[in-house]
């Protein structure tokens, strides 16, 4: 059971730079939570001061409602994964699993039991002799969570703990984190910088950037309602397009305006956008929600269609990407890979207007999804 409050928790370092603001969470028992946002931002600063391997500059942290602020790291009952797991080279898989639970004083039938049990969990059954220069990277990943769990944390904490290993391995061990999520029932506070990784292995995600909490949410939320610009434009891949826009009035129906191209906006977004009439905002769309000509269809809400020529096709195999210039901006979009459109192309694309995002231009902050 461990239950984490974050109560405006800050960081400044001793040269007055200021990694974390303002930071404030509950995290539930049980929680597998994501920390995300671009190298720099006050992820593993925030993931430190959890640990209690970086002291806490101003504001409160609870683990099951005790505040721990100044509790020493080790009687946090926590336990971290690096992305460099740091096995002991000299020592077996086996006592490497084992060496937490020796430095503890356990009897050596409960340190075999738990480690033969760990083991099993994190199949290294076979591995349980060998030296890590003996193992594959995944496999010594494996050992080092091994490790973390043989002490039976009430927290894990792990930061960027795949970011070493070679891009299959990566696919592989997240699936392997998230059943062993399941598995342990544990409290789980995970960083990357990689929001790929996020949407995959998170159910709630924070969204960090230069040491300030964007918007905490589920995977689904995060993708279809980015509370602002940073957001909207960090999670997913490709990025959303963005193009300034200027709000207009036709028909008494709401339009936003970027070079020569006029859309409609419909009607469920309309009243938030009207207080912005004659102003500019950021319109943003995600590639997959752009059509080409050749794929429109009855169902979609496309918007009036707009010229663009093609500047790169990427063919990804079951699908491709093109980017292609717009009178007023540039546009990235979802192709199925028969399309014939290719680099060079003229095509017509039309928005799917229901998915059109709109973006206050001073604020950044989002006016409609
Ligand atoms: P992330 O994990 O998101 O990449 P960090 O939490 O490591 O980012 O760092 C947040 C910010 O704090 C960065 O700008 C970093 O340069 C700065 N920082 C980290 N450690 C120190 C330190 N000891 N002294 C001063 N600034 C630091």
């Amino acid at each position: 059971m461990a239950e984490l409050t974050l109560e405006h928790v800050s960081k400044k370092y001793p040269n007055g730079y200021e990694g974390v603001k303002d930071f404030n969470l509950e995290i539930a028992d049980k929680e597998f939570i994501i920390f995300v946002g671009p190298s720099g931002c006050g992820k593993s600063t925030t993931l430190r001061m959890i640990a209690g391997l970086e002291d806490i500059t101003s504001g409160t942290l609870k683990i099951d409602g005790k505040v721990v602020n100044d509790v020493e790291p080790k009687d946090r009952d926590i336990a971290m994964v690096f992305q460099n797991y740091a096995l002991y080279p000299h020592m077996t898989v086996y006592e490497n699993m084992a060496f937490p639970l020796r430095l503890r004083k356990a009897d050596s039938k409960e340190i075999d039991r738990v480690v033969h049990e760990t083991a099993r969990i994190l199949d290294l059954e076979k591995l349980l002799d060998r030296k890590p220069s003996a193992l594959s990277g995944g496999q010594r990943q494996r050992v080092a969570m091994g490790r973390a769990i043989a002490r039976n944390p009430k927290v894990f904490l792990m930061d960027e703990p795949l970011s070493n290993l070679d891009a299959k391995l990566r696919v592989q061990m997240r699936a392997e984190i998230s059943k062993l999520h399941d598995r342990l029932g544990a409290t789980i506070i995970y960083v990357t910088h990689d929001q790929t990784e996020a949407m995959t292995l998170g159910t709630r995600i924070v969204v960090m950037k230069d040491g300030v909490m964007q918007q905490v949410d589920t995977p689904s939320k995060l993708y279809n309602e980015p509370c602002n610009l940073f957001v909207a434009g960090f999670i997913g891949s490709p990025q959303m397009n963005f193009v300034d826009a200027t709000v207009g009035e036709r028909a008494g129906k709401i339009t936003l305006t970027f070079g020569s191209n006029t859309i409609t906006v419909p009607e469920s977004k309309a009243a938030a956008l009207r207080p912005y009439i004659g102003k500019v905002v950021v319109a943003g769309i995600r590639p997959e929600d752009v059509v080409e000509e050749h794929e429109y269809s009855e169902q979609k809400f496309l918007s009036e269609s707009i010229e663009a020529s093609v500047t790169v096709y990427e063919l990804l195999g079951s699908e491709a990407m093109i980017y292609g210039e717009v009178d007023g901006g540039v546009i990235s979009a979802h192709l199925s890979a028969t399309n014939p459109v290719r680099t060079g192309s003229r095509i017509k694309v039309a928005f799917d207007v229901n998915k059109l995002h709109v973006f206050d231009k001073e604020t950044e902050l989002a006016i409609v999804h």
